[in-house]
């Protein structure tokens, strides 16, 4: 049977969806084509890449080749992969994500990690994430530091909604409290955390246009950029912070490629002790944690 396009039909084989999307994603210059269109199939079959590989003549469901079909077009328009499919994993957890929040960065489990080791052994520890975005972070300390209880501050309600969801089906919303606010603005003066981390938006607004254009059209940019400098939320980070910690509590930053060195100088010695960095896998300070001098 002679088709001219497979995806037209109500059926069609592994192997010819996997032609047409690798044909599709080509035209519109993604990289990786087949892989991207095989990783796609996975997700439309919720099937393994070894089932393809052995079932290259399985006819695939109505209802899937629609999802796959769709999923190409929004692929070959350069959407990210991970709005498409509506997931992306962080820390081993399944994290919702949608175009009101960043894809969370593999970097920036780094951040996670280092906010774990800095509060694991502590008794009931209070921390404060500033940008939950899709609650990547605070999942991954609320889901690995049991008596940890977090708020969570966010300024876009569309990203609130995203992130409850996560922490409802990860079963930690009773462990945090979400409100919107910018930057400190809903913390009470008479609060107190033991840890302030946060994944702030530091790319310069001029650098926007430097990114990757799944990136740049489709990730919020309210996430990526301050609009100015790349500085002006972590200068409210340091300045607000200090007032709102413990004696002996922490701030714990993410920062951008050849950032570190204009941050460290922000940290006032009068307020601050203990500045240090953590790099990344690919040799960038990506993590300055600071520690809040005992008053
Ligand atoms: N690391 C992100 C990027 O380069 C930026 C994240 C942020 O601004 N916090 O796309």
């Amino acid at each position: 049977m002679v088709r001219d396009n497979p995806l037209g039909e109500s059926e069609c084989t592994v192997s010819e969806a996997l032609s047409f999307a690798e044909v599709e994603l080509a035209g519109a210059g993604i990289a990786k084509p087949r892989r991207e269109a095989a990783s796609l199939l996975t997700y439309a079959l919720g099937r393994d890449r070894a089932f393809l590989v052995a079932h290259p003549e399985f006819l695939i469901p109505a209802a899937s080749i629609e999802w796959f079909e769709d999923a190409v077009a929004r692929r070959a328009e350069r959407e990210p992969f991970h709005y498409v499919v509506g997931w992306k994993e962080f820390y081993g957890l399944r994290i919702e994500v949608s175009r009101a929040v960043l894809i969370p960065r593999p970097e920036t489990e780094l951040l996670a990690e280092h906010a774990i080791s800095l509060i694991e052994h502590q008794q009931q520890p209070v921390f404060c994430e500033v940008g939950i975005g899709s609650g990547c972070i605070s999942a991954a300390i609320l889901s690995n530091v049991p008596l940890a209880f977090g708020i969570g501050l966010e300024i876009s309600t569309e990203a609130i909604a995203v992130a409850r969801r996560n922490f409802e089906r990860l079963g930690i919303a009773s462990r945090i409290e979400v409100r919107q606010s910018d930057v400190f603005a809903s913390v009470g003066s008479g609060e107190r955390f033991d840890l302030i981390v946060s994944n702030p938006p530091y790319v310069p607004a001029l650098e926007l246009l430097q990114l990757q254009r799944e990136v740049r059209q489709y990730e919020p940019h309210i996430a990526l950029t301050d609009g100015g400098d790349g500085y002006s939320v972590i200068r409210r980070l340091i300045a607000g912070s200090p007032s709102l910690l413990s004696p002996g509590g922490y701030l714990s930053l993410e920062v951008g490629f050849g950032q570190s060195e204009t941050v460290v100088q922000m940290f006032d010695p009068a307020a601050w002790d203990d500045v240090s960095l953590n790099t990344d896998l690919q040799g960038i300070d990506r993590v300055i944690t600071a520690r809040s001098r005992a008053k």
